[in-house]
């Protein structure tokens, strides 16, 4: 053993960057998400090689101020919060200030940013944590973030990766969800040139269920609105008919925020079980609008886990709104048997 030492800061970086980017599509959400926070109405992303050698995001939000860009790759930097206390009523998706740091440390990073009051923009470089170059030029009003060659200094973490097609597939998933999560932005996913999907931002939830799995799921669906105190549910769930083989379908949402809860599933899958056979599942895609005090969502780095405040309360509401709906549904009329 040697004596005890603290870590430098370029590795102390690495192995952070670890928690929250693990494949290419962790750079791929941390960006989108960071390009929904800065109030874009349009995102494209572009991949070569499932994002392994290639990924390319470019948005038209707000943009990040010349002076700003460096820090914006710092640990621990952002403009989400200031203190514990926001926590509670943060809206944005995020607010840990470790994405843009994460990345810099284990791949090759290019910035151009520009906010529309300024007249130039900055073309920014930054591989494996060392800052290589900083430049006024001109730039569209947004931001484009291109990132090459992920893990290219972590080879331990590269040998993780699957093909670059299983890689590819995971990002189209991730961008499907993101699409559904935010019917008001218009997003456009290329995979090797190809233009896998674009929705129009036109705030119409069905016409994007409709474009990413077709007129097969789309024209069995039952439109869901209910309202309980501080929480609201808003979306289609699918017939029984349509029930899958596995929970890839049962999509929802909290806050914009694609999450995955115990809770929500149990309340949804009870709700449906005198209505589908076993082992099978919905098909949902619904938006729950929760007030921010009754959730805790900084519980892991990637916020895919989440405590509620009030468990059985959420439970029942779910469970009940999806039960009545499904009750309500049109019905092939039932043979009475009379006892
Ligand atoms: P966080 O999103 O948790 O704040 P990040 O490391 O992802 O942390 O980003 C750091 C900061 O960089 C953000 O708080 C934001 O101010 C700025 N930023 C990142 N991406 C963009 C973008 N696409 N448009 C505008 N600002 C951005
Ligand atoms: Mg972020």
């Amino acid at each position: 053993m040697s004596n005890i030492a603290v870590l430098d800061q370029k590795t102390i970086d690495k192995i952070a960057a670890g928690e929250v980017i693990e494949r290419p599509s962790s750079v791929v959400k941390e960006l989108v998400e960071n390009a929904i926070d800065a109030g874009s109405t349009a995102i494209t992303v572009e991949i070569k090689e499932g994002g392994i050698s290639f990924i390319r995001i470019t948005d038209n939000g707000c943009g990040i101020k010349k002076e700003e860009v460096p820090l914006a790759f710092l640990r621990h930097s952002t403009s989400k919060i200031q203190s514990v206390e926001d926590l509670m009523t943060v809206s944005s998706l995020g607010f840990r200030g470790e994405a843009l740091s994460s990345i810099a440390a284990v791949a090759q990073v290019e910035l151009i940013s520009k906010p529309a009051k300024e007249l130039l923009g900055v073309r920014y470089i930054i591989e494996g944590s060392q800052e290589k170059s900083m430049e006024e030029i001109g730039a569209p009003d947004g931001t484009t973030f291109l990132i090459r060659n992920l893990f290219y200094n972590t080879p331990a973490r590269q040998k993780f990766l699957k093909s670059p097609t299983t890689e590819g597939n995971y990002i189209s998933e991730l961008l499907q969800r993101l699409a559904l999560s935010h019917p008001n932005i218009s997003f456009k996913f290329i995979n090797n040139g190809q233009i896998k999907l674009h929705t129009s931002g036109n705030t119409n939830l069905k016409d994007i269920i409709y474009h990413i799995y077709g007129r097969e799921i789309s024209k069995e669906l039952l439109e869901i609105q209910e309202e309980l105190g501080d929480i609201k549910i808003e979306g289609f769930i699918g017939k029984p008919v349509i029930s899958r083989g596995n929970r890839n379908f049962e999509n929802y949402f909290i806050n914009g925020r694609y999450v995955k809860s115990n809770i929500i599933s149990k309340g949804i899958e009870q709700a449906y079980k005198n209505f589908m056979m076993q082992h099978k599942y919905p098909f949902t895609v619904l938006h729950f609008s929760i007030k921010g005090e009754l959730l805790d969502i900084n519980v892991h780095p990637t916020k895919m886990e989440l405590r509620f405040s009030n468990k059985e309360e959420i439970y029942q509401f779910i469970h009940d709104t999806v039960y009545n709906r499904l009750q309500k549904r049109e019905l092939i009329p039932e043979v009475e048997i009379s006892a």
